[in-house]
């Protein structure tokens, strides 16, 4: 199902995510505003409301209340997070966007939670529609002889920082380009999984073998997306993980899936140069 998206933007500055120079501070916002939030979407907030009324009012709901910031470069990927001053989000759910621009509030914690099944060696928890829906899916696959191998899911803040240190400790430039910071992680909403074979890491051709086309086709049926999609990089800021999917209940990943977009896209969270 096509859904259309108006755009309203809400700028209050340039376009520059580290910009200053304009201190107004937009009246729209609907919310007590705390001076930290205050300063983070100083820069510039999106608020998106989904026009084809018609069809989910729950989705629209979703959609339209969230507030986010958008990317601050045409190529996300060589961005430093030093250089960016995220927003905090609010009332995280489901369909809520992580990235380097957008994190969650120090204070998160993934309340409910499930085991999931990991045919591998370690046990991971996921938050419990993410996990359910992991769950489903893996069994669906097993019965289709398709064996997966879960080796991530739910990352504590503290699991993120030591992942995130022991790269910056090689080359912290990398580090700073390439891994999430604390707190910018699907995994530290217990959202994310990532996704192998029995072989290890998934190989090159994973989207050739049975395990790939099957993920391929059926993921968003369970509510996973492919979360960094090769080509679209720049806009993710992450390089191509074809292992990483990310729940989002099965409404949205359904129209992700069928329009072929990344979650920066649905929200329009691109760079537009002229903005
Ligand atoms: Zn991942």
């Amino acid at each position: 199902m096509k859904k259309y998206l108006l755009i309203m933007l809400v700028l209050l500055s340039s376009t520059s995510c580290s910009s200053k120079e304009n201190t107004e501070v937009n009246t729209s916002i609907e919310s007590p505003i705390t001076n930290e939030v205050e300063q983070a979407i100083q820069s510039e907030t999106v608020v998106i409301e989904e026009v084809n009324l018609s069809t989910d009012t729950a989705l629209t709901e979703i959609v339209s209340s969230n507030k986010f910031k958008k990317n601050v470069a045409p190529n996300m990927l060589e961005v430093s997070i030093q250089d960016i001053e995220p927003y905090i989000l609010e009332d995280i759910n489901h369909e809520s966007i992580v990235n380097k621009c957008n994190r969650l509030p120090d204070e998160y914690v993934v309340e409910n939670r499930v085991t999931a099944n990991h045919n591998g060696y370690r046990t991971f928890e996921l938050e419990e529609a993410a996990g359910d829906a992991w769950n489903a899916l893996n069994a669906d696959a097993l019965e289709d002889g398709i064996y997966y191998v879960l080796i991530d899911g739910l990352r504590t803040p503290e699991d993120q920082q030591y992942l995130f240190d022991i790269n910056y400790e090689s080359d912290p430039d990398w580090a700073l380009k390439y891994i999430a910071g604390v707190r910018h992680s699907e995994h530290e909403m217990g959202l994310a999984v990532d996704i192998s074979t029995n072989e290890g890491f998934p190989p090159d051709n994973f989207y050739e073998i049975p395990e790939g086309i099957f993920l391929r086709d059926n993921a968003h049926k369970y509510g996973f997306v492919l979360r960094y999609p090769k080509g679209k990089e720049d806009i993710t800021g992450i390089k191509y993980e074809s292992w990483h999917y990310r729940y989002v209940g099965p409404e949205l990943a359904s129209v992700l899936y069928e329009e072929g977009i990344t979650l920066e896209e649905y929200y329009s969270l691109e760079y537009e140069e002229n903005e």
